[in-house]
């Protein structure tokens, strides 16, 4: 292949010169169709892979379907999409389903998910169907450990559309894994949590998982002062008693 395009490049030069020593300008070289590096069909492809351009999570739901695309759904009983407002003014993210969510097919419903429910409906008055919570990862991790490089790589794009078609206000990740999806491997949980950030020109907050709460009950001061920042960015009332 790689000869073949010499050659052809050779051809060409000699064309040009043929042109130029019979006083014409060489011929236009025609115009790229394709982005740089791929083409029309090669794009679209992409479109198909990742679900781009899908308008609806219901819609993105049925995409993603019975997927099969990384080794994480050799052990998942159920695929968890997520739930919640699908105009969520907040996007709340982990970093993939835990025993109890494989077992229900939905996020967040077992113990850490019940406090993340009572931060949502105690602490910001809110109800959990006003929010939308998702993970990074789509189908549980075996024995609940971190999801891998590639599984993350390849479910991310579920995620990035299920961000782009809610449009939220304010994302709020929870733990080290969801945030360093959205903000790069450099992001420490302990040191950066609690700073406002931002993906794709949304306002992030970072705070830790819920899981980590209920082994260091001290942590729950920072992550409330967290969800205080978050209420305020939303132009909520903070309850300074709760
Ligand atoms: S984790 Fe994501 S990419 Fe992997 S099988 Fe599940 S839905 Fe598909």
């Amino acid at each position: 292949m790689e000869n073949e395009i010499r050659a052809l490049i050779s051809h060409m030069k000699e064309w040009v010169e043929v042109y130029r020593d019979m006083g014409f300008d060489p011929p236009p070289v025609p115009a790229r169709k394709a982005g740089p590096g791929k083409k029309a069909g090669e794009r679209g492809k992409d479109q198909e892979r990742d679900g781009a351009g899908i308008e609806t999570l219901e819609a993105l739901q049925e995409f993603i379907g019975d997927c099969k695309r990384c080794k994480l759904h050799l052990g998942r009983k159920s695929l968890v999409f997520g739930e919640g407002d699908p105009h969520a003014r907040l996007v709340f993210v982990g970093e993939g389903p835990g025993r109890d969510e494989d077992i229900a097919g939905k996020p967040f419903v077992g113990e850490a998910g019940r406090l993340l429910t009572r931060i949502i409906e105690n602490g910001m008055g809110l109800q959990r169907r006003d929010v939308y919570i998702c993970n990074v990862v789509k189908c549980r991790p075996p024995g609940n450990r971190d999801p891998e490089k590639d599984e993350v790589e390849t479910c991310l794009p579920f995620l990035e559309q299920q961000i782009r078609i809610i449009e939220p206000e304010v994302i709020c990740t929870l733990g080290r894994v969801a945030a360093q999806t959205l903000l790069g491997d450099a992001f420490r949980i302990t040191k950066d949590r609690g700073t406002w950030r931002s993906y794709k020109g949304i306002p992030l907050m970072p705070t830790f998982h819920p899981a980590y709460l209920l082994r260091n009950p001290a942590a729950k001061r920072p992550v409330w002062e967290d969800v205080q920042a978050i209420m305020r960015r939303l132009g909520m009332e903070v309850k300074t008693n709760a």
